[in-house]
C-alpha cells in the first residue's frame, strides 16, 4: 500500500459567482522513501494540493470538492480537525518557499525548533535542547550551539531555509511536503539545500513530495514526477520515463524553457501566453490557446488520461501520436 494516496481530487475556491474549480480531479500516489515532484507554473493547484494534505485549507475560502486522500490508511478528510492536528508535524510536515515567512522573527531559533519539538514529543526542557542542537548540526549549520540563541534575522536565507528542514524532520515525519523550497535562495544555495534533503530522506525513509515551477529541479532529485496545467495532472511518469519520452506540448514546454550552459541563447525560450486565469470559462483542452499541436476538437472537447507507458499517463488527445523532441517548437 503507497503511503499517500490521492484520488480524484477537486479543490474550488468560494468568489461571488459560486465555487471557482482550482483542482480538479488529480489522482497520484507516493510510496514510502519515494521523491515525487509536483511542477508546473504559478496557478496551476500544486501549493493547493499540498494545502489540501495537510490539511490547511480549514478556515478558508478554499475547500475540497471531492475525492479522497489516504495517508497511512487513514483518510484525512474524514479526520476531525483535532486527529488532522495530530498527524501535523508527527507524522507529515510542511516546509516553504519563504522561511522568513514561516519563523518567529521575534523568538531565538533554538527556541523555535524547541517548542515545535515540545509540542509533539514528551521531552524536558534540556533534551528538547540538547535534540534542537543536534539537529541543527544534522542540517550542517556551523556553531549550532552559537546559533541556537540566534534570531532568524542574524541568519542567511539558506540557514535560515535549514532551521525549517531541521524543524519540520524534528518529529522524523513519515512525509515531507517542500512547497519552491529553494525558489528563495542564491542557486549556489539551492543545489546545497536540496542535498540537504535527500541525505536526510536517505537516513530517515521520509517521502518527501517536492513542488517546484523548475522542471530541471525535479529532473535531478525526484523518482516520479507529474506535471499540472491549470488545476489537472496533464503528464505524470517516473522521471526517468518521462525524459526519456515526453508526450505531452506543455512538459516539452518546460524543458524547453530551462537555460543550457551550453549553448549562448539571446532570449530565454518561454511558453506563449498564460495560464487561464480562474474566471475564464474553459471548454475542452485548458493548454490548446497555446498548444502549437492544437487541432479543432482542442477547443471544445477535454482530452482523456491515455496510458502510454506502464506508469505514464498523459492527457492529451494525441497521446502517442505527437513527435515530441526537446528543443522542438524553438522560436
Ligand atoms: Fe495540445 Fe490538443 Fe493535446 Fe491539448 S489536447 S495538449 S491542445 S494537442
Amino acid at each position: 500500500m503507497a503511503l499517500l494516496e490521492i484520488e480524484n481530487l477537486s479543490i474550488a475556491v468560494r468568489a461571488d459567482t459560486g465555487l471557482l474549480p482550482v483542482v480538479e480531479g488529480c489522482s497520484f500516489s507516493v510510496e514510502q522513501n519515494q521523491t515525487m515532484g509536483i511542477v508546473g507554473e504559478s496557478g496551476c493547484g500544486k501549493s493547493l494540493t499540498a494545502m489540501a494534505i495537510m490539511g490547511l485549507l480549514e478556515g478558508t475560502q478554499v475547500k475540497v470538492t471531492s475525492g479522497s486522500i489516504m495517508f497511512d490508511g487513514k483518510d484525512l478528510l474524514q479526520l476531525s480537525a483535532r486527529q488532522r492536528r495530530s498527524l501535523m508535524g508527527n507524522d507529515m510536515s510542511m516546509i516553504f518557499q519563504e522561511p522568513m515567512t514561516s519563523l518567529n522573527p521575534v523568538y531565538r531559533v533554538g527556541d523555535q525548533i524547541v517548542e515545535s519539538l515540545r509540542q509533539h514529543r514528551t521531552l524536558s526542557l534540556s533534551q528538547a535542547k540538547s535534540r534542537a542542537t543536534e539537529l541543527l548540526d544534522l542540517v550542517k549549520i556551523p556553531d549550532p550551539e552559537q546559533r541556537m540563541v540566534s534570531f532568524p534575522h542574524q541568519l542567511s536565507g539558506g540557514q535560515r531555509q535549514r532551521v525549517m528542514i531541521a524543524m519540520a524532520l524534528s518529529c522524523e515525519p513519515q512525509l515531507l511536503i517542500a512547497d519552491e523550497p529553494t525558489t528563495a535562495l542564491d542557486v549556489t544555495v539551492q543545489r546545497e539545500v536540496l542535498e540537504l534533503m535527500l541525505d536526510l530522506q536517505r537516513s530517515t525513509g521520509t517521502s518527501i513530495i517536492l513542488i517546484s515551477h523548475d522542471l530541471g529541479v525535479i529532473a535531478e532529485t525526484c523518482d516520479v514526477v507529474a506535471v499540472m496545467y491549470r488545476g489537472r495532472i496533464i503528464e505524470s511518469a517516473p522521471t526517468s520515463e518521462l525524459f526519456a519520452s515526453i508526450q505531452h506540448p506543455y512538459t516539452l514546454g518546460l524543458l524547453n524553457s530551462i537555460p543550457s550552459i551550453d549553448s549562448e541563447v539571446e532570449w530565454l525560450k518561454a511558453i506563449p501566453g498564460r495560464v487561464p486565469t480562474l474566471q475564464e470559462q474553459l471548454h475542452g483542452c485548458a493548454f490548446h490557446p497555446r498548444c502549437a499541436f492544437a487541432k479543432e476538437e482542442c477547443s471544445h472537447s477535454l482530452p482523456p488520461t491515455t496510458s502510454v507507458g506502464e506508469h505514464h499517463q498523459v492527457m492529451c488527445h494525441f497521446a502517442n501520436e505527437l513527435d515530441l523532441e526537446p528543443g522542438q517548437l524553438d522560436s
